[in-house]
């Protein structure tokens, strides 16, 4: 199964010595004489707290996303912490969250003192919809936090917003995956991204932002997020600090111009994969929705053969990511005794393989040619 020579030629021919998930050096080289720039301006205003470029970013952001409010904060687990609460959800209130996703919105909610109540996810696409959340709901349900995992925006999510809007509940969107893929947002929800370095839209550090429609839950947010003060030294609420650097918003407002190519380059490398494994049995392909900006490419792959491709494609040199090897509810400090079909499904069998923006198409022919090889001996 191992051949030594075959990948040394390819590694020659590439240029290169792995291929890593991203490939962050090369995308600051492609962007780097205005990041640079940037840099400098801010290290020589002084104002590395609040400085001017931290509003600019905000207001660039909200007309892209066309959210009217954006709050940027200190990463996208305290952008969880601010949007929950900012909901000033009842004491004992529960909160649904799906049972496959990354661990912050989970986190959050037991951190802040209220009781998850764990949702499956769809298979095929590995987001929640609405069934699922009608499938856990209670009236002590207060909120419910979805999250657009590996950048495909939840097909349900305007019913998701009727639904949560009917029953009072509030709707919080996890999009720490997916920024970019829907515009125009006209919910009165409450948005939360990261932009943690390996995101679509990623700083050189921790960063992120909370996003509403709302002017007055705006206000809101940005207190707690100030220590809950109305003024210097005055204040209202409890509060936190948390707040997006300078120097790091002056690099996302760079980035943010680039954020559509990125995300098509994304899409490209996707429909190529699509193209070249559509054909192999063992491997189930994620399906390419028209807004889907691929922040990650997961496959499913069959016969309990996950971790012995994840194996082999080590061996050549191909990083790859279990997205997520565990359900929520399994986790020693979230144990639950449930069982959601699904999630567990999913955790078993889900592989993430590189489809940064940066990725060539021979490195992509190679990850294709090694998943063929690994295919043709199972
Ligand atoms: C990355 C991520 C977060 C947390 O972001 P940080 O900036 O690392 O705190 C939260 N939720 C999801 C779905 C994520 O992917």
């Amino acid at each position: 199964m191992n051949c030594p020579t075959k990948i040394k030629e390819i590694f020659v021919l590439l240029g290169m010595d792995a291929i890593a998930m991203v490939d962050l050096k090369n995308q600051y080289l492609s962007v780097k004489p205005e990041i640079d720039a940037v840099i400098q301006q801010c290290i020589l205003g002084g104002a590395y707290i609040n400085g001017k470029q931290v509003a600019i970013f905000e207001r660039h952001l909200a007309d892209y996303t066309g959210i009217k409010n954006v709050i940027g904060c200190g990463n996208g687990t305290d952008a969880l912490k601010l949007a929950i609460m900012a909901s000033d959800l009842p004491k004992g209130s529960k909160i649904i969250i799906p049972a496959f996703t990354y661990i912050a919105p989970i986190e959050m909610a037991c951190f802040l003192g209220y009781d998850v109540v764990f949702c499956d996810v769809d298979e095929k696409d590995f987001n929640v919809t609405l069934e699922h959340i009608k499938a856990v709901f209670t009236e002590d349900v207060k909120a419910v936090i979805i999250v657009h995992l590996f950048g495909q925006p939840c097909k349900d999510t305007d019913a998701i917003y009727q639904f949560c809007k009917e029953k009072g509940v509030v709707l919080i969107e996890d999009n720490s995956q997916s920024l970019g893929a829907e515009k125009n947002i006209e919910r009165d929800s409450i948005t939360t991204t990261s932009f943690y370095p390996t995101k679509n839209l990623g700083a050189f550090g921790d960063a992120g932002a909370v996003l509403c429609n709302d002017d007055a839950l705006a206000n809101k947010i940005r207190k707690i997020a100030s220590h809950g003060q109305s003024k210097k030294y005055i204040h209202d609420v409890v509060g936190i600090n948390s707040r997006l650097d300078t120097i790091q918003a002056a690099i996302l407002d760079v980035k943010l111009k680039h954020l559509d190519e990125y995300n098509l380059k994304r899409r490209k490398n996707a429909t190529y994969y699509l193209d070249r494994l559509t054909a192999i049995e063992n491997i189930v392909l994620p399906e390419i929705s028209e807004n889907h900006i691929f922040h990650l490419f997961t496959i499913k792959v069959k016969d309990g053969k996950r971790d012995a491709l994840a194996d082999f494609l080590k061996q050549h040199k191909i990083d790859t990511v279990v997205n997520y090897p565990m359900v929520a509810y399994q986790q020693k400090a979230y144990l639950q005794n449930i069982q959601l079909q699904n999630s567990e499904a999913l955790c078993a069998s889900s592989l993430s393989i590189p489809v940064y923006p940066e990725i060539s198409e021979s490195q992509l022919s190679y990850i294709c040619d090694c998943i063929e090889e690994f295919c043709k001996t199972i």
